[in-house]
């Protein structure tokens, strides 16, 4: 068999986590669901019990065929070895801080993560478990970041772009600095996905949230840790059986479905949001576009060296003339983008993040309200003709 990671990635995506001819021929996995698995003696059955943090079939909780080839695909996309799927984005995120952290240890958190990280690090993290959080600046250099470490130091967190306000880190240099002092580095690596491999800039611990582009079709919450080591694997698997974390099959099965279209979504998507992201840019009512791929955008040198490609979620702020309300009425007026959370799905999407994002370390002031946009699979022609008659609502006096 010549070996499939030369293949290339809309190849492997094509060919990888498929059943072979365990299934009578059949292109797609059976889907399992269970609890029970039977053996068939009393040895077996203890022998099997000594394998239960490997991937082996001993109890529905300890994964099924159809967790373990969606492992081996997402293992395959970010270029690590092995993965352990949980059951959303949110729980793998809490799941890499808990294999490595606990009483008494401190870690560094970029003040720009995605907030639900945020509470559990505030009330879980520190609240419950004595563990030291440090909020950071996304931003900062090695040596800004240097005096922040402290004896008991464990993790170094990273995700760029940041939620919501889409800052740029220099994940290499980062944890480089993080591994000189023997941290672990862990990063959410949901917006990069496969145009950003971690394992090629020092991360231990890569984090999707497959609920965005993975699944694609915004109808399955799910999330996966990536690791390059056998050892790290290890322990997020043991971490995330030990607190009873399981993902349903069936979104499993979905996302490996999902996950055969991604490379063509994923292009399509990059098109059409630096589309979109160039028509607001152009607009005399928007003050900057945050989306890393935009030459002006802040953090772009970053994102031109370390990443092969751009999703379509980025940030608009307005003029600081614009009020929120007029901002709001703009949003409510939209035709073809709706108002909600989660992205990476078909649909596309508009939401306000004034008012809802925190920080700690830096200013949360962009310069003006800003409105985090999600482009999907509608041409983008339409979507800019839909902003362009809601964009009118900016300039009407408030009703
Ligand atoms: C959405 C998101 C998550 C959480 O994913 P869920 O599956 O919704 O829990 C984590 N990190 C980032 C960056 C996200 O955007």
């Amino acid at each position: 068999m010549s070996d499939q990671h030369d293949d290339h990635f809309a190849t492997r995506l094509s060919h990888l986590g498929r059943p072979g001819t365990r299934t009578h021929g059949f292109v797609n996995p059976p889907l399992h669901r269970g609890s029970t698995v039977l053996v068939p003696s009393t040895a077996a059955r203890r022998e099997g019990w000594k394998h239960r943090y490997d991937q082996y079939l001993s109890y529905g909780l300890h994964g099924n065929q159809t967790h373990h080839m969606l492992e081996d695909l997402i293992a395959d996309i970010e270029g690590g070895t092995r993965c352990q799927i949980v059951s959303s984005g949110l729980a793998a995120n809490c799941i890499g801080l808990l294999a490595y952290l606990g009483h008494g240890d401190h870690c560094l958190i970029p003040d720009s993560v995605y907030g639900p990280v945020r509470s559990f690090c505030d009330s879980v993290l520190a609240g419950r478990m004595a563990v030291e959080v440090s909020y950071y600046r996304p931003d900062l250099t090695p040596a800004g970041l240097e005096p922040l470490l402290r004896p008991n130091t464990r993790v170094l967190y990273l995700e760029s772009p940041g939620s919501h306000t889409f800052e740029m880190q220099d994940v290499p240099a980062l944890a480089a600095l993080a591994r000189q002092h023997g941290l672990k580095v862990l990063m959410d690596n949901t917006w990069g996905l496969h145009f950003f491999q971690p394992f090629d800039h020092g991360v231990d611990v890569s984090i999707q949230a497959l609920t965005k582009y993975a699944g694609g079709h915004a109808d399955v919450l799910l999330g996966s840790l990536t690791t390059r080591t056998d050892e790290d694997w290890r322990a997020v698997r043991q971490t995330a059986l030990l607190y009873g974390q399981y993902a349903s099959p069936d979104d499993c099965w979905l996302t490996l479905r999902g996950l055969r279209t991604l490379n063509v979504r994923l292009r399509h998507q990059m098109a059409s949001g630096l589309e979109v992201a160039r028509w607001f840019a152009a607009r005399q009512e928007v003050l900057r576009v945050l989306h890393p791929a935009l030459p002006d955008a802040p953090g772009h040198g970053l994102w031109k060296r370390d990443f092969s490609g751009a999703c379509s979620l980025f940030g608009v702020v307005f003029r600081p003339e614009f009020a929120e309300a007029r901002v709001d009425a703009m949003i409510d007026a939209l035709r073809l983008f709706g108002i909600g959370a989660s992205w990476g799905g078909f649909e596309s999407l508009a939401l306000p993040t004034y008012g809802s994002i925190t920080r700690t370390a830096s200013s949360p002031d962009l310069g003006g309200p800003a409105v985090r946009f999600h482009i999907g699979l509608e041409e983008p022609s339409d979507l800019i003709a839909d902003l362009a008659q809601a964009f009118d609502r900016l300039h009407a006096r408030p009703a």
